[in-house]
């Protein structure tokens, strides 16, 4: 298939953010502590409101200290206190760093890459991405999706054939003949909107369609496959289907390639960057991949955005 038209391809999904522009904002742990600072707690850099005093006082920062005292009462204002950084014996510069290479690339950084470029450990690494994958990158989607709706169900770890998929429908069963357990994938996407991606317990009908019910605005258009699974759906959308069986896969406006062409973004960047993934962290990846997605088109720049999410959900 070719996939010339394929919206997840040949645009500039990377972040607009160079290295030399990393470099020249963020040179040190100095700086950026004073983003975190003024990110949290001081937006001009300066006066924060001071707990102790109950109001807004000028503070300074305590050297050799990741931290900022009140001018006028000494209460202290920590601006990693409840953030991914926080207590950790890697620098904050190195921690910036990370989350730039983590958002400068269209597949993500794996933790030996990782190991490699910041000259950690490898358990650091790992612990680092994977910190940063589930405590910043993980998407809430505000309000369904809505308009014209493409929706489809993969196996982690390589598509299902369709003859699978019939044959394992036929025996009743959660998986094709000579295929292990795998997890399944749900994934919705708006035409040339938002993605979201789960893991779900089950390819069964009722499962999809409750998860549709879930994700999808009632009246919305909806384009699948012609599983029998998606049967129903009509009663609540306008519901088209495009017939794999019979090896047709676009029709005019029917199809699904928009939410393939994401699966298989997923799976070669999975499969060039990590090599595999297990179930267990699968929704991490897919929250990660789904996180850069819908901001392929946003013109901000990825690592900007990141780094105030870690300020934002600080605890
Ligand atoms: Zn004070």
């Amino acid at each position: 298939m070719a996939d010339r038209n394929n919206p997840t391809r040949g645009r500039a999904s990377e972040s607009t953010y160079s290295l030399m522009e990393f470099m020249a904002e963020y040179p040190d742990d100095a700086a950026c502590l004073d983003f975190l600072w003024r990110e949290r707690f001081a937006p001009d850099g300066h006066t924060a409101h001071c707990k102790k005093c109950d109001q807004p006082r000028r503070f300074y920062r305590v050297k050799d200290r990741p931290s900022y005292d009140c001018g006028h009462c000494g209460h202290h204002l920590n601006p990693l206190a409840g953030t991914i950084f926080h207590k950790s014996s890697t620098s904050l510069h190195l921690w910036f760093f990370a989350m730039y290479l983590m958002t400068s690339t269209r597949c993500g950084i794996s933790a030996k890459q990782l190991e490699r470029e910041l000259g950690v450990t490898y358990k650091t690494a790992w612990r680092m991405v994977n910190l940063i994958r589930n405590q910043l990158m993980s998407d809430d989607v505000e309000g369904p999706l809505s308009g014209s709706v493409e929706v489809d169900e993969t196996w982690h770890g390589g598509k299902m054939r369709h003859s699978d998929r019939r044959k394992a429908a036929e025996r009743g069963m959660k998986h094709g003949p000579h295929v292990k357990p795998r997890a399944t994938v749900m994934g919705f996407v708006e035409r040339g909107g938002r993605v979201v991606a789960m893991q779900v317990p089950s390819r069964y009908g009722y499962t999809l369609r409750s998860n549709v019910a879930k994700t999808v605005a009632k009246g919305s258009t909806i384009y699948t496959d012609d599983y029998s699974g998606y049967s129903g759906v009509e009663q609540a959308y306008t519901h088209h289907r495009i017939n794999h069986s019979l090896r047709v896969y676009v029709d005019g406006h029917v199809h699904t390639q928009t939410i393939e062409g994401f699966f298989s973004l997923f799976k070669n960047g999975v499969r060039g960057v990590y090599h595999s993934v297990s179930v267990k962290w699968l929704q991490g990846y897919l929250n990660e991949y789904t996180w850069r997605y819908n901001r392929r088109d946003s013109g901000r720049a990825m690592f900007i955005d990141l780094i105030e999410t870690a300020a934002s959900r600080a605890r």
